[in-house]
Parts: structure tokens; C-alpha cells; sequence
């Protein structure tokens, strides 16, 4: 797709809503002419520009696009995007609101379910939750030409933050009860929200300097700025929420001091997946060689990229290898990009179709100029006498029969063995749990690979402690991070009242 300007975009947009307005004045829209709208394209910086910059990608709809795009909607009786939504916003009203120019309205209905609108906009991958559920986008017969669900959420979410809507939320008298929430990200931040809310005390302890988790540290300025996050933990502490940093729990004190010697009534665990996979192949302690994690929380949030200033600088990398077909993957080779690469190479062992990073972040990353190779794996990293990398061997693969994931499984070539000379290798294969915790807190139960067991409200099997997020899930969404935050502080909140589940109470059949 050729770029097209936001003034561009806006211009037509709206033309288009003139000629939605002449319509309506000759009677109610028909959902075949609804149909017909064309879906509204995103403004976006040129991609030859924003290859040299960390600034948002995307610029959010213009007021003429929201308002075309809104119209797209059928308002469909049985509201199939709903049951795409992990926490179950009222798609239909919220974008109705729209429609009629309520905005405030608008933004209301995304409230009443989601604490963190701007960033789920952002980074929820729509495509496979409400819209890939949507009439329209089935009526088309591609579920990318659905309404655009999350483009909407963020035009209100953004305009409520321009005109100052975020004030925070109202706090009930206090309750005497102390509430101790681990790690900050989004799990975390609405289980803490939703807790303070209740009037208990809540404190966050984050084993990092700033609080926001992989929102802060993982994701890139480029695709969700950090003064968003920033914005929604200030929230937090004007509800009165305490955040301590620079704490690790499992170190720094134990979990069980917070609940038998701290004085916290309950716990909330929800310290993400942060433990980086490697794939075991030679050469992969090499200089040059990152997990993504790495790199990308060293740019993120140590400034890596600023080599003049930054305390733990990058090595300016020419020619770049990124192993793996992710989100994360797109993140560390649109980063790798911005820090002056001159050519990065993404390393795939299936095809485009079986990537599972999001359609959108591979277009954009394809736009600025990744190349992929595709149904390839390297087998070893390649180093010189000073063990610094200098290329990855790589073997061909083809697709064979599907896998229990349900995607086809690749199956090596024999002999295809083949050289891709590089000077940085990003490893991207996925995350585990950070095993610290689970091994300073044997109560806790856990499953082979680390994750904490809980039941479907959080509980753990230790009394008193509750958990969710990656930390639960593996290596998970924003979204189900935070729907799982909420459902855990309802069932505290339930326990702090007098309920079930808390310390001296038997432990979660599990
Ligand atoms: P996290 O966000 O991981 O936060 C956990 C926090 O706990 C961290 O700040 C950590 O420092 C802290 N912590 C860990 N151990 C301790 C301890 N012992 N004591 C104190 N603090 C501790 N999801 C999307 O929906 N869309 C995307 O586009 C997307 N892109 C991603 C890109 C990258 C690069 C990565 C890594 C992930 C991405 N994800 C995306 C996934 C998403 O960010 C996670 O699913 C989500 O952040 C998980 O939230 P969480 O609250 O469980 O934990
Ligand atoms: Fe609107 Fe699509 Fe939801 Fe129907 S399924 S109400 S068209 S967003």
C-alpha cells in the first residue's frame, strides 16, 4: 500500500462524512451503504522518516475519520465483538456514542470495563478479539476490513486525556486493611486500582526504578509512549497507592514477611514472564549476541540509544539477525532499525502466515525496511578470534503436518545449510517466569514451566496470596493481564470483607 499523507487521509475522510450526512437526511442508512464505507487508514509518520526516529508511529484518527469509521458499525442485536473482548466492553454503545458525537459518553462506556483505554487502542491485537468477530468485517469476507474497534477506543481515550477527563478515581473511606501488590505492570495496575478503590492500602513493590512493567521497559516508544503509561501510574498515586521501586520481592524481603511480618493482609503477584528463552545452539554467548528483552529494555527504558550519555550504551549495530516471528521480534528489529542498522534481517522458521505477531507491526516493519526470511533457522552463531559475532548458518525448512498449536510444523531440509553474515543476533523465541519468587516461596504451587497455579479467580494455593497476568498465563496480552488483575482484586476484595480465601483459610483445590 502506497502512503498517504494524514492530511490526505483527513481530507477524504471527510468528503466521505459530507456525503454520510446527505444521505441520512434522505432517511435512516441502510447496512448494505454502511458496509460499503471504506474503512478509515490509520495516519501514520512515512516510513523512510520514522526509521530514524523513536516518535509514535501511528497519529490516532482525525475527528472526520473517528466519525466516518464509526459509521461502519451495524450495531449488530447480538454484538458479536463483544464476546471477542476479554473484558467485555460494550463495543456497540461506545462507538453509537460516537456516531452521535458524544465523546465524553463514549469514553464512559470503555470505562465502566477497561482501566487503560489509550493503551489497549494501542497494542490489544484487535484482530484476533473484537474484530475478528465483527459482521462487517465477515460480510467483506476479511476480518483486517472490520470496523476498526481499537482505532476508535483510542480516539476517545486520547481525547479525554487532551481535555483532561482522567481524574481518578473515587477512593471509599479507609478500610484498616493493607494490601501488598507485586510488579507494576498491567495486571498489577488494576488489580492495585481496583483494590484502592475499595479503600484499602495498596502498596506496589517493583523490582525495576520505574513502575509500568513491559509497557514501560518491553514495548517501544514508537508504538506506545511511555508518558501514557507514566500518566496511568500517576493515577494510581493520586488514589493514593504506594510505589516503592528498586524492590525485588524475593530479595529485597520475602513474600512471606510481607503477609507474617509486614503487616499485609494479602498479596497480589503479577510479576510478568521477564525470563528470556534462548535456543541452546553454539555461539550463543558471543559479543553481539541480546535477548530481546535486553535490548529492548536497554533502549527502552536505560536510553541505550543515546550513546553519548547512556551509562550502558548499544554497540551501533550494521547488520542484524532476529530470531524469531513475534511481536517481540518486530519490536527488537523496528528498534534495531532506529538505532542505525543498516540492514536487519528477521529469521523465521515457518511463513508469514504462521508468524504470531500482529498483521499491522509486520506491515510496518516491512515498511521500514525489515527483511524477512522465511522457513529458516539458524543452527549457530559464527564468531571471529575476538568472539564477536559475524554471522549466523543458517537451515531451510519446509512446511509439513500440522502441530498440536494447529500451525504446520517445520521440517528441516537436509544439507541446506547456508551462511547470513551479521554483527548482532537478536534471540526472540519467548519468555518464561523469572523463577526467583517460586524458589524464596516454596508454598507457592507452580507448573512445569513456572507458572503460578491459580483458580479461575486468582487464587494461589498458599492462603492470603492471589496472582495473575503473564506470570499466570506464560507470555500473554495486556488485556487478559489486566482482566486477570481485576477478577484477583475482586475476590480480595471479597476476602478483606469477610469472605472466602484468606490467611487460615484452606488452600485452592487446584
Ligand atoms: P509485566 O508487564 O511483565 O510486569 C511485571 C512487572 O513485575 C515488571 O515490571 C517486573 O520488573 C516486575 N517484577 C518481576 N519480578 C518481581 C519481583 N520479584 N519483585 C518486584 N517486581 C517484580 N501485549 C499486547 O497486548 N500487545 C502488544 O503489542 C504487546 N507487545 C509486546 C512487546 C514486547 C516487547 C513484550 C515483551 C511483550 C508484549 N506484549 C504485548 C505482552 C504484554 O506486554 C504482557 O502480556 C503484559 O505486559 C503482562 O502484564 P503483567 O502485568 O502480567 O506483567
Ligand atoms: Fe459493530 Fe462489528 Fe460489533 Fe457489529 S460486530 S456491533 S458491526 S463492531
Amino acid at each position: 500500500m502506497s502512503y498517504r499523507t494524514p492530511e490526505e487521509l483527513h481530507k477524504a475522510a471527510a468528503a466521505l462524512l459530507a456525503g454520510i450526512e446527505e444521505k441520512r437526511a434522505q432517511g435512516p442508512i441502510r447496512n448494505k451503504d454502511r458496509i460499503a464505507i471504506p474503512q478509515q487508514e490509520m495516519p501514520s509518520q512515512d516510513p523512510l522518516e520514522r526509521r530514524g526516529n523513536m516518535q509514535e508511529v501511528t497519529f490516532g484518527y482525525s475527528e472526520e475519520q473517528a466519525l466516518v469509521e464509526a459509521e461502519r458499525c451495524l450495531q449488530c442485536k447480538n454484538a458479536p465483538c463483544i464476546a471477542g473482548c476479554p473484558v467485555t466492553i460494550d463495543i456497540p454503545r461506545f462507538i453509537k456514542a460516537i456516531a452521535e458525537r458524544d465523546f465524553e459518553g463514549s469514553i464512559s462506556v470503555i470505562k465502566e470495563a477497561s482501566l487503560l483505554p489509550a493503551i489497549c487502542g494501542r497494542v490489544c491485537p484487535q484482530e484476533n478479539q473484537c474484530q475478528e468477530n465483527c459482521t462487517v468485517g465477515k460480510s467483506l469476507k476479511d476480518p483486517f476490513k472490520s470496523v476498526s474497534v481499537g482505532r476508535l477506543e483510542r480516539y476517545v481515550a486520547d481525547l479525554d486525556r487532551a481535555t483532561g477527563g482522567r481524574s481518578a478515581p473515587h477512593v471509599k473511606p479507609a478500610t484498616g486493611k493493607r494490601v501488598a501488590v507485586i510488579g507494576s505492570g498491567p495486571a498489577s495496575i488494576t488489580a492495585a486500582a481496583d483494590l484502592r478503590k475499595e479503600g484499602h492500602a495498596v502498596t506496589v513493590f517493583e523490582a525495576f526504578h520505574r513502575p509500568g512493567g513491559v509497557m514501560l521497559y518491553g514495548i517501544p516508544e514508537f508504538r506506545l509512549p511511555k508518558q501514557i503509561v507514566d500518566e496511568e501510574i500517576e493515577t494510581l498515586r493520586q488514589m493514593g497507592v504506594e510505589i516503592r521501586t528498586n524492590f525485588l520481592v524475593g530479595r529485597t524481603r520475602k513474600l512471606a514477611d510481607l503477609l507474617n511480618e509486614d503487616g499485609f493482609d494479602a498479596v497480589f503477584i503479577g510479576t510478568g514472564a521477564g525470563l528470556p528463552r534462548f535456543m541452546h545452539i553454539p555461539g550463543e554467548n558471543l559479543i553481539g549476541v541480546f535477548a530481546a528483552n535486553e535490548y529492548l529494555t536497554r533502549s527502552n527504558l536505560m536510553r541505550a540509544y543515546d550513546s553519548d550519555h547512556a551509562d550502558t550504551p548499544i554497540i551501533q549495530p550494521r547488520r542484524v539477525a532476529v530470531l524469531g516471528g513475534g511481536n517481540v521480534a518486530m519490536d527488537a528489529a523496528r528498534t534495531a532499525i532506529r538505532l542505525g542498522a543498516e540492514e536487519v534481517n528477521v529469521v523465521y522458521r515457518r511463513t508469514r502466515k504462521e508468524m504470531p505477531a500482529r498483521a499491522e507491526e509486520v506491515d510496518h516493519a516491512e515498511e521500514e525496511g525489515v527483511h524477512f526470511h522465511f522457513l529458516e533457522s539458524p543452527v549457530r552463531i559464527l564468531g571471529d578470534e575476538n568472539d564477536r559475532v559475524t554471522g549466523i548458518e543458517c537451515l531451510s525448512y519446509q512446511l509439513g503436518e500440522p502441530d498440536e498449536s494447529g500451525r504446520r510444523r517445520p521440517v528441516p531440509i537436509p544439507g541446506s545449510e547456508h551462511p547470513l553474515a551479521v554483527d548482532t543476533v537478536i534471540v526472540s523465541i519467548g519468555n518464561d517466569s523469572n523463577p526467583l519468587l517460586m524458589k524464596t516461596t516454596p508454598e507457592l504451587e507452580v507448573t512445569k514451566w513456572g507458572n503460578i497455579i491459580t483458580d479461575d479467580d486468582g487464587r494461589t494455593s498458599m492462603p492470603g496470596v492471589f496472582a495473575g497476568g503473564d506470570i499466570v498465563l506464560g507470555s500473554a496480552t495486556v488485556i487478559l493481564a489486566m482482566g486477570q488483575g481485576r477478577k484477583a482484586a475482586a475476590a480480595i476484595n471479597t476476602m478483606l470483607a469477610g469472605g472466602a480465601g484468606g490467611p487460615g483459610t484452606e488452600p485452592t483445590e487446584q
